[in-house]
């Protein structure tokens, strides 16, 4: 299973260092078969060498140039960074980015072989409109993205669930899933109130790879038990 943590504006540099340092030792004393992925703040990554796969929130899709407060492949590689979550909510409602934007930044930090984490997500006002509505909505953030490249790793994360404490029910989830699995066959984590009480049984859910998790990753033992909860389902 993947179980990723996107620490958004959350902890300093040495705070994240301290951490990965932390989920290594449980990564290495407990033998964790899982992709474990970490997403620092871009003024937090360093070159990592380890278990702990750690990529950035947010980059732009250009090598270098005149971004002002951007990040590029220049200095993804000065870190060895290969992985990068694209579409996540904050960015596309907070930060107002485009699905033409999105999808340009797909598209290039696929062109490169980075692994992604897409994701995609409905509002409430979408979700009170009826699973239909809803579908469509999920949909078109899939308009050019490439659901068949090999390094996507799809992240479902509906808005309103997202830092509220409100998850849909398990049978919401599961048939999100059970359609999104028809389009992608590379792993699904739902994402949206995950936490160390309740990510045992959201990992169990059928056509759930995974999870990514927000705030309830943001103290390391937490994060450590969703891991543990991965390593014991059947
Ligand atoms: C997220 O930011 O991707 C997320 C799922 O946040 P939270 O776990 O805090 O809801």
């Amino acid at each position: 299973m993947v179980i990723a943590a996107n620490f958004k504006t959350n902890l300093t540099r040495y705070q994240t260092r301290e951490y990965i340092a932390s989920l290594e030792k449980f990564i290495h004393d407990n033998s964790v078969r899982q992709e474990v992925f970490v997403f620092p703040t871009a003024t937090s990554i360093y070159a990592h060498d380890g278990n702990v796969n750690v990529g950035v929130q947010n980059a732009y899709p250009t090598k270098n140039g005149a971004f002002t407060g951007e990040i590029g492949v220049d200095q993804l590689e000065e870190f060895n960074i290969k992985t990068v979550l694209i579409g996540h909510s904050e960015r596309r409602h907070v930060l107002g980015e485009t699905q033409e934007l999105i999808t340009a930044k797909y598209e290039f930090y696929k062109n490169l072989g980075y692994t992604i984490v897409y994701c995609i997500g409905e509002p409430l006002n979408i979700r009170e409109k009826g699973m239909d509505e809803m579908m469509n909505y999920l949909r078109a953030q899939l308009i050019g993205i490439d659901m068949n490249y090999e390094n996507l790793i799809l992240a479902y994360e509906p808005v309103w669930a997202i830092g509220t404490g409100v998850t849909p029910t398990n049978d919401d989830i599961v048939k999100i899933h059970s359609i999104l699995r028809n389009s992608c066959k590379r792993p699904i984590l739902y994402g949206g109130s995950v936490k160390a009480d309740n990510a045992k049984e959201i990992l169990s859910l059928h056509n759930v790879d995974g999870v990514l998790v927000g705030s309830g990753a943001l103290n390391v033992n937490d994060f450590c038990s969703m891991i543990n909860d991965a390593e014991n389902i059947k």
